[in-house]
């Protein structure tokens, strides 16, 4: 996918990244390309400045307001999660060409360097050479001895587990680990895991193309969560943003972000706590009328 091919006259393109790495050298880890290589990042980049004109999130939010049009062929730029490689090597080359950026970082990951429960499954992958899984929704135990066998299992996994509300992520990572006889993961600095601290983030916040926003304290699907749990999971994100970095933000992004991950009621709780705009991780361009909770991204891999 070129993603300067999706710019169009009278919408806005806002592209979903999640990092930038300098090389992606493993068996089975980033085969989805959540991480891009600084290579493949920076041409992006030329490319969607060859061919329209960069907008902040802020900027799209007074044009949805105002009706002011798009300038054209608009587009933004956002990561998701909090990854350090967003601050070591995306946030300088988004510098270098002046292209203003959005951060959506989850507090929980960034509190203890923690990884979300599929990157531990795919490290439980990359660091297991064969065996075999018996998972909740398969009644066999399923074997993986290749990439091609592991990548399948990885598919499964994602599909099951980001659908079913019943599925304890934290319960299923360590049964996999133990059924697989290694140790369990929490965090690591490979930079697939490493995540910003907040002092990064700070930084980030401050720099005039760059801003901060939630996406969440665990990452869990906040359609999934009872009313206490939604109050709680955004409140403590929005609170450590603002005391640990001094951020007070207007901005979120779904965890997973698909249709069904948001509902009126998640809505009514961010705008409830001063948030404004809300990007989802559902494919599309946004024209001028859209509801500015219901922001469509493209995910660039
Ligand atoms: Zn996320």
């Amino acid at each position: 996918m070129i993603p300067a091919d999706r710019l169009a006259e009278h919408e806005v393109a806002i592209f979903l990244f999640h990092g930038v790495v300098e090389k992606s050298d493993y068996e089975v880890r980033n085969y989805t390309r959540k991480h891009l290589t600084h290579d493949l990042f920076r041409r992006v980049v030329e490319q969607l400045l060859a061919a329209g004109e960069p907008i902040s999130l802020s900027q799209i939010v007074e044009h949805c307001r105002s009706g002011e049009p798009f300038p054209p062929r608009a587009f933004a730029v956002t990561f998701d999660d909090g990854f350090e490689n967003n601050y070591s090597i995306a946030a300088p080359i988004l510098s270098d060409y002046g292209v203003p950026a959005s951060f959506f970082v989850t507090s929980g990951f960034i509190e203890h360097n923690s990884m979300s429960w599929i990157d531990r499954i795919e490290y439980f992958m990359e660091q297991t050479p064969r065996g075999a899984l018996c998972l909740p929704w398969a009644e066999k135990a399923q074997r993986f001895d290749d990439r091609e066998t592991k990548i399948a299992l990885l598919e499964q996994v994602r599909f099951h587990a980001k659908r079913d509300p019943t599925i304890d992520l934290e319960a299923l990572v360590s049964d996999i680990f133990s059924q697989g006889g290694l140790n369990e993961i929490e965090c690591n600095d490979d930079p697939l895991d490493r995540k910003m601290s907040w002092d990064q983030i700070g930084e980030l916040a401050r720099h005039d193309l760059f801003a901060v926003g939630g996406h969440g304290h665990t990452h869990r699907i906040m359609s999934f969560l009872d009313d206490d749990d939604l109050e709680t999971e955004i409140s403590i994100c929005l609170r450590l943003l603002e005391q640990k970095a001094g951020i007070s933000t207007q901005h979120y992004s779904y965890p997973e972000g698909l249709a069904y991950c948001y509902t009126d009621r998640v809505i009514d709780v961010l705008r409830d706590r001063g948030i404004v705009c809300c990007s989802t991780a559902q494919e599309g361009t946004n024209r001028l009328n859209e509801s500015l909770f219901e922001l469509r991204r493209i995910a660039v891999v």
